[in-house]
């Protein structure tokens, strides 16, 4: 493996604002946190520190949850027109669009991902999810309705709902996908007429920062978006907890959701949740095992496994089981393993030294329990927090391994004979995020497809996302859904009005 230099390609632009510490986005200004402390943020392919950033904290929480208020309650936001607030989001897409590069090498800096990743995915679909909750800003409707009040007989009304912005929102997001979960995040917001306090993750807080910039460059009214990095149970905790926020929003792991949820009971707000998932991948023996193959690799081995809708849990039917383990192990070979910034890099390290620790914990406890690696099973190189693709086979139902999310390059390979064996296996799991099936017999793909207790059911794809496809999970992967028309309901409150004639 070549190692990359990653000073020979870093955009000017990305040096200029890695150069000094960065502060907080509060009520349009760029501020110190009120404690004055920074915290590092670390390349993860170096384990360097890349610049510093200005931590938030409670207090630092408070002053941006006033500030969102009072955008929200009195500032020129609320006096917009749809047509307006549409235009401005429009705007913040075209900006981002200029500064693709920029946005990916910040992105590969600070999460390790691969730039070819970052450039195709990461920044092309933020840039889509503005432009697509742009065009819902002038498209927010309510119904009228017709009523036939039993105890007034003879009186008539005329009923009407209409949408209104839920007010005050807290959006705290992870580290695998910093750019995009803002934008997912921010995106709705916006096009509704909220005003949101951003949390973005300890470890990756970059892009979010520069996504900042960007906004205040178009024109958002100060305190309409506010971003507050800093650490989960110091800023996360107080953000979620805040009496003055009407509505939170969490991406992040379901121990830190149930956290979340006992923390916005103090004042019931209202609460979304896109939590991890233990995804299962099924191959029958019918299908395109070229594209199944090739599939069922980038279901786990995309962005190091760090997806929440990876597809960590293989089950293949006994037939074909040892050429489709070989297929994926042969893959999982010949994957370039490296510093995100090389361009011949497929898979970039995971984001931390904590979460290596805890893929490689994992392993160990596979191991311990009689699971056997096909391929992989170590750390890869001795620095960064590298770890080599690999497939473990030999395992049971009830082992950690198949049960928990590991969130790194680690998928379990299972084999299966009936669909009555299948669809209990694939069920058996405490999350249902996603799925997929893969198969040539389309009335198989869409009967289990409906049996698959998920959020998505790929079927002859994976990790196929679209700002149009609702996203979000059943059971313990999360509450309600980001994405499509159907975040805007998590956005909005629901106002009827009833007037008699
Ligand atoms: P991971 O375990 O994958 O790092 P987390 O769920 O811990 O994911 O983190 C996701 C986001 O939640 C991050 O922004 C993190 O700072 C935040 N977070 C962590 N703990 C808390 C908490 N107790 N309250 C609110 N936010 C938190």
């Amino acid at each position: 493996m070549g190692v990359a230099k990653p000073e020979h390609r870093i955009h000017p632009e990305v040096s200029q604002f890695l150069a000094k510490p960065r502060k907080l986005l509060i009520g349009g200004q760029w501020v110190e946190a009120a404690s004055g402390k920074t915290f590092p943020v670390f390349d993860p392919a170096t384990g360097e520190v890349l610049t510093h950033v200005a931590e938030g904290d409670k207090e630092d929480i408070d002053r941006a949850v006033r500030a969102a208020r009072r955008a929200f309650e009195s500032g020129p936001w609320r006096r917009m027109t749809p047509s307006e607030r549409g235009r401005l989001i429009w705007k913040l897409a075209d900006l981002i669009e200029e500064h693709l590069e920029e946005f990916a090498e910040l992105e590969t800096l600070d999460t390790g991902k691969p730039i070819t990743a970052a450039r195709a995915a990461d920044v092309p679909l933020a840039i889509d999810l503005f432009r697509y909750m742009a065009g819902w800003a002038t498209k927010i409707e309510g119904n009228t309705i017709p009523l036939s009040v039993p105890y007034t007989p003879g009186a008539e009304y005329f009923a009407y709902t209409v949408r209104e912005p839920v007010g005050v929102v807290g959006q705290i997001i992870p580290w695998n996908f910093p750019l995009l979960l803002a934008a997912w995040k921010l995106g709705p917001a916006l096009a509704t007429g909220c005003t949101s306090v951003l949390k973005p993750a300890e470890q990756t807080p970059l892009t979010a920062l520069r996504l900042g910039e960007l906004i205040l460059e178009v024109g958002f009214p100060e305190g309409v978006v506010n971003i507050v990095p800093g650490y989960g149970e110091t800023a996360g905790a107080a953000l979620a907890a805040h009496p003055g926020v009407d509505k939170v929003a969490f991406t992040g792991s379901t121990e830190v959701g149930k956290l979340i949820v006992q923390a916005a009971a103090g004042n019931l707000k209202k609460v979304s949740l896109e939590l991890g998932g233990k995804s299962p991948n099924v191959v029958f023996k019918d299908a395109d095992l070229d594209v199944a193959i090739q599939g069922a690799a980038n279901a786990i081995f995309f962005n190091t496994g760090q997806v929440c809708c990876a597809g960590s849990r293989l089950y293949v039917e006994r037939a074909i089981f040892d050429r489709v383990v070989e297929g994926v192990a042969e893959h999982a070979k010949k994957l370039k393993v490296g510093p995100g910034l090389d361009p011949s890099t497929e898979m970039g390290p995971l984001v931390s030294e904590e979460q290596l620790n805890r893929v490689c914990g994992y392993l160990a406890s596979g191991f311990a329990e009689g699971a056997k690696a096909v391929v992989g099973g170590n750390r890869w190189g001795d620095k960064g927090y590298f770890i080599e693709p690999t497939i473990l086979v030999d395992t049971r139902p009830n082992m950690k391994i198949v049960q928990e999310e590991i969130f790194g390059p680690v998928v379990t390979a299972m084999s299966f004979e009936e669909m009555d064996e299948l669809i209990p296996a694939a069920n058996d799991t405490i999350y249902g995020l996603a799925a997929a099936v893969w198969t040539r017999d389309l009335s198989k793909a869409h009967r289990v497809a409906a049996q698959l207790r998920a959020g998505t059911v790929w079927i002859n794809c994976y990790n196929i996302f679209d700002a149009a496809l609702p996203f979000g999970g059943y059971k313990q992967s999360g509450w309600g859904r980001e994405m499509g028309h159907d975040v805007l309901e998590l956005y909005t409150e629901v106002k009827a009005v009833c007037a008699r004639l």
